[in-house]
């Protein structure tokens, strides 16, 4: 088939259901299923194969030829062979110039190789069109077509009319196509399946390390120390008394390490006088991974009211309201009513409340679907402005919570102060700091750095 009318016959609008042939090189998983899935979009499929038996596994309606007369009949093949045996490719340089291929490939490691399987591919065949495609999907995915990972295609590569044909193909499978720009992009693309939650290993690693460390702070207070002096055996307290300090306490903390890299951010471009210098290295990975550790904390919010929404079905909460029901009964005596503390435990529960609620929105909006229908001072409104109102609400909930009680000598195990203390730091540092930057002499040239202005230009005028 003529290159040039393949070409032309991919791009034109569909009339019909029939659409080109597509060439596949390869009869292993990967190339079965994609041909599978072509086969059933409309596509006539011939393979390119070493051995040109037909095995009953490869899809009934395409057709197996040697890989030189496979080529010959599509203007787009995908190689869907492993980079290593790629050389096999050189002799038949002639019959695919011209020709768009689609380099599929995945590696077994990160940066396995100095360049990209594409662009090994483009250097051994230069008179070929290469686009780099579909690695991300896997050929289980194709052939259930249960498609339960992304369906976006990236795809990249030099020769934007062959990119368009790969796009389209893209398309007609029901996938969605990413153009991720030209060929230098391989790298990154092959990378990608091999990533497992790059973003979240910082935000779940310190997440279990401080929920650990206050686990244990608390099993020592809440447990031992009581064991100790006053002979009472509360280890129970293990299954929801203990996650329910844990995790609040988690959820505060986390939620104010999300603008604690913001504040140091302001304070360096202060110092500095310029924005136009990188932050260090350990802020900018801090920075890039804000929306994980928000994440976690509003799971550690949640948590945390599950475990307060059932406190009154448990057999020590029941014990304990019995007992101070039944002493006033004996000693026939009603206490009245404390009005400070009707108050306190009010306005405690509604800042908790209305916390929460903030902190669901700022989960909400965080998700791809919701934040690409917001625009960029929209979603900067809601992470910002009503994430540190969300700040506010949860530290006031944790302080009206402690009242008193937090100066109280009691308070203080072996010296050791309660954890709803120690998870007030760092919430109280951000709000502290970030109350001075916006006072209007601080503000004032912050926001004039961040719009370009340098106190020491480097190229002066
Ligand atoms: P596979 O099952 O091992 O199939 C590879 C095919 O390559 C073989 O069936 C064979 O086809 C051909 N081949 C093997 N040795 C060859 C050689 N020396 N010379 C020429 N052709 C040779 O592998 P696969 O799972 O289909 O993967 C193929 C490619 O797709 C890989 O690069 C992989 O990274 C990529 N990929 C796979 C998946 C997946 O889910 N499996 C997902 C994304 C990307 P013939 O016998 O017909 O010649």
């Amino acid at each position: 088939m003529n290159k040039n009318s393949s070409n032309t016959m991919a791009l034109a609008p569909n009339t019909s259901n029939k659409r080109e042939t597509v060439c596949i090189f390869g009869t292993g998983d990967f190339g079965r299923a994609l041909g599978h899935k072509m086969i059933q979009s409309g596509y006539s499929v011939v393979y390119g194969s070493r051995s040109s038996q037909i095995s009953n596994l490869i899809p009934k309606d395409a057709e197996v030829l040697g890989h030189a007369e496979a080529a010959q009949k599509a203007a787009v093949i995908i190689i869907a062979i492993q980079r290593q045996h790629y050389n096999f490719l050189t002799p038949l340089a002639e019959v695919l110039r011209g020709k768009v291929l689609v380099d599929i490939s995945n590696n077994l490691k990160l940066n396995q190789y100095p360049d990209s399987n594409a662009e090994h591919l483009a250097q051994l065949l230069p008179g070929s069109k290469v686009v780099k495609g579909f690695n991300t999907v896997s050929a289980w995915a194709l052939q259930s077509g249960t498609l339960d990972a992304s369906r976006q295609v990236f795809v990249c590569g030099d020769d934007a009319e062959a990119k368009q044909m790969v796009m389209n193909i893209v398309r007609a499978l029901g996938l969605t196509p990413l153009d991720k720009g030209s060929l230098l992009a391989a790298q990154e693309i092959e990378n990608y399946p091999l990533q497992l939650f790059p973003m979240w290993k910082f935000p779940i690693f310190l997440s279990l390390g401080l929920t650990a460390f206050f686990f244990f702070y608390c099993v020592v207070l809440d447990i031992i120390y009581t064991y100790i002096y006053e002979k009472s055996n509360f280890s129970f307290f293990i299954a929801i008394t203990i996650p329910n300090r844990v995790c609040p306490v988690m959820a505060l903390i986390l939620l104010a390490l999300v603008y604690l890299p913001g504040i140091f951010a302001a304070i360096i471009q202060l110092y500095r006088g310029t924005k136009y210098r990188r932050f260090p290295d350990w802020l900018d990975k801090w920075m890039l991974c804000r929306k994980q550790l928000g994440l976690i904390a509003l799971a550690f919010a949640s948590l945390h009211v599950v475990f307060t929404l059932v406190t009154p079905m448990r057999a020590f909460v029941s014990w304990r309201t019995g007992e101070g029901i039944i002493s006033q009964a004996l000693n026939n005596k009603t206490e009245p009513l404390n009005h400070t503390n009707a108050w306190l435990s009010d306005s405690y529960l509604a800042l908790g409340i209305l916390g929460f609620f903030l902190f669901v929105l700022l989960g909400i909006t965080s998700l791809p679907s919701v934040s690409n229908n917001v625009n960029w001072r929209e979603f900067r409104f809601v992470q910002s402005k009503l994430g540190y109102l969300a700040l506010i609400l949860c530290t006031a909930h944790t302080l009206v919570y402690g009242g008193k009680w937090f100066l109280s000598p009691s308070a203080y195990k072996w010296y050791l102060p309660n954890i709803y203390i120690l998870s007030l730091i760092v919430p109280c540092a951000v709000l502290v700091v970030k109350f001075v930057l916006i006072f209007p002499c601080i503000d004032k040239p912050l926001t004039q750095i961040r719009q370009g202005w340098e106190r020491n230009p480097k190229y002066s005028k």
